[in-house]
């Protein structure tokens, strides 16, 4: 397992122990030229992510798997093809493109956000935008690339105007992402915000009550974690120091 070297971590999510800085624009690797700085956070704030770094690795918390159809596509690729050519739900008459999720078949990590928004649509990637910026911090603070990750969502397409994700939209989509996660065997997963965790853990619990366990996920017993999706941690920075602890979790999950 990668020794993450603690200052490392803070200066890629953005955070300083000692001085409360104004962060300039320039400082953050998003691709948006409205990017807002991510802002900094105060040491006593640091204290409980510094604590995880201590805490020995939790129980994991077993999921029932999800009653879904499975799909018959033996690569990722054919179900890159299968997810283009979807139109079980309305999402397909919106939609400039679908975004299957990219990164490293072989990917130990897997983040897995809620849903396109209007760069990632156009672009037919995801997370490009302002949440995508920080999210590419956040992998960098666990010293890998974007390129050595899988990053992926639960909905393929985007809903219009960013409103959250429809039931039926979700339940239509399931088995695209079930069957990517199959298919990737990722070492550990990362349901990025309320929507993923939801649908992964097939729960309405809040995101604050499912942050902080190991969850065993599918018939694989993969562990997964949740953490707050970036684009609320860009209006929230001073919750930046709760996703450092979280993603150090998720890192405690590696094999050694
Ligand atoms: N937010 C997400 O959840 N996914 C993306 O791809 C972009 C923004």
């Amino acid at each position: 397992m990668v020794e993450l070297d603690r200052n490392a971590i803070l200066k890629e999510m953005g955070i300083t122990q000692w001085v409360l800085r104004d962060t300039s624009a320039g400082e953050l690797p998003v691709q948006d030229e409205s990017a807002e700085p991510v802002g900094e956070l105060a040491p006593e704030k640091l204290e409980p992510a510094i604590e995880a770094l201590k805490q020995p690795a939790s129980a994991r918390v077993p999921v029932a798997s999800p009653q879904v159809p499975e799909l018959d596509a033996l690569s990722l690729d054919v179900l890159r093809d299968q997810v283009a050519e979807c139109t079980a739900c309305e999402l397909a008459n919106s939609r400039s493109h679908t975004v299957f999720g990219e990164g490293a078949d072989q990917a130990d990590w897997l983040f897995v956000g809620e849903a396109p928004g209007q760069q990632e649509d156009r672009k037919g990637k995801p997370f490009v935008g302002r949440a995508g910026g920080l999210l590419t911090q956040m992998i960098r603070a666990l010293d890998k690339s974007r390129e050595q990750v899988y990053i992926a969502n639960t909905l393929k397409c985007r809903p219009p105007n960013n409103r959250d994700p429809l039931p039926a939209e979700l339940k239509a989509c399931e088995p695209f992402l079930l069957k990517q996660i199959q298919l990737l065997q990722p070492r550990v997963i990362v349901a990025l915000g309320r929507i993923s965790a939801q649908t992964l853990l097939n729960t309405d619990q809040p995101l604050g009550k499912l942050r902080g366990q190991v969850y065993q996920y599918g018939p694989d017993n993969i562990p997964l974690i949740v953490t707050y999706h970036p684009a609320y941690l860009l209006r929230q920075p001073a919750d930046k120091g709760k996703v450092w602890s979280d993603l150090l979790l998720a890192h405690r999950q590696l094999p050694v």
